[in-house]
């Protein structure tokens, strides 16, 4: 029977003619169909681009056209080359979206349909950071102090650290004034836990979330307890103080986490976004972004 593989329905429709081979003997319910090269993509990451080429191995030597088409906002259709091609997003994580294409070759038609999974992916950790000067934000210390950044951005070990987060470790003891990087509002705290540090039980961390005018959100994380100096609602400005830093939750030592999300509608450390500061007197590296176990004034 077939072949190549067949479009629409792709496994529905194999079953069906399969039984009908079956039971009726001898049918070519396939033979009018346009014929497809390979099978689209059925998962994307969310923040990778989907491409799916639609291409024909039907004899006919007819223009492959799309007739009509049904796909989701984020994918766009190029009809001169037959490319679905797109990228999801926030905030489409884990939906579905149904792509339904009639194709139409000389004689043959069919109509193409699936659904595409979008799944939370990886981030791109090689990404340009920007130039410094333009930076909203400001280095979360008092002008003229300087610490030590434990741990940078997008750590190799997946099992441990900063892998796939554009975050921040400032080793800045117990107790040290932090201070907002960025003026927003205060979307939420938490100083209620010990601050003993080694607890990777989840939630065990103090911090203070501020939500920026464009959007994005910067946490502030492993305060001491009682250590926060806002709350929900205050409009900060930047370099006001927030916090006091500490070893809350799961920090092998007491620092300060920063981290900067695209939205606030998810705080998955794949939805973080690269950042660097204004005022920080140190080395960048090839990305213009902050260097392990490198020293920061700020100035
Ligand atoms: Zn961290």
């Amino acid at each position: 029977m077939m072949t190549s593989i067949a479009i629409s329905q792709v496994k529905q429709r194999f079953l069906l003619s399969l039984m009908l081979t079956v039971f009726l003997c001898c049918g070519d319910s396939d033979s009018s169909e346009v014929m497809l090269k390979s099978e689209p993509p059925l998962v994307t990451d969310h923040n990778r681009e989907y491409t799916y080429s639609i291409r024909s191995v039907s004899d006919s030597n007819s223009e492959l056209v799309v007739i009509e088409k049904q796909i989701p906002s984020w994918l766009s259709f190029d009809p001169e080359s037959n490319i679905l091609s797109g990228t999801a997003g926030w905030p489409n994580v884990n939906e579905s979206f149904p792509v339904k294409l009639d194709l139409q070759q000389g004689d043959l038609s069919s109509e193409l349909s699936y659904s595409i999974v979008v799944e939370l992916g990886e981030i791109v950790c090689d990404q340009e950071f920007g130039n410094p000067e333009d930076s909203p934000y400001v280095l979360p210390y008092t002008l003229g102090e300087t610490y030590t950044f434990g741990q940078v951005y997008c750590s190799e070990n997946p099992a441990w650290g900063h892998h796939n987060w554009f975050a921040y470790d400032i080793d800045m003891g117990n107790g040290t004034i932090v201070l907002a990087s960025r003026e927003g509002e205060i979307i939420a705290t938490k100083e209620d836990q010990p601050n003993i540090g080694g607890d990777c039980s989840g939630g065990k961390e103090n911090f203070v979330f501020i939500l920026h005018d464009d959007g994005t959100v910067m946490s502030y994380v492993h305060f001491t307890t009682d250590g926060v100096l806002v709350e929900t609602g205050d409009r900060v400005v930047q370099g006001q103080e927030i916090g006091l830093s500490g070893n809350s939750g799961c920090s092998s030592g007491p620092h300060t986490h920063v981290a900067l999300f695209k939205d606030r509608t998810n705080f998955d450390r794949q939805s973080t976004i690269p950042f660097n500061y204004s005022n920080a007197d140190g080395p960048l590296d090839m990305n213009q972004g902050l260097v392990l176990m490198e020293n920061y004034t700020a100035r």
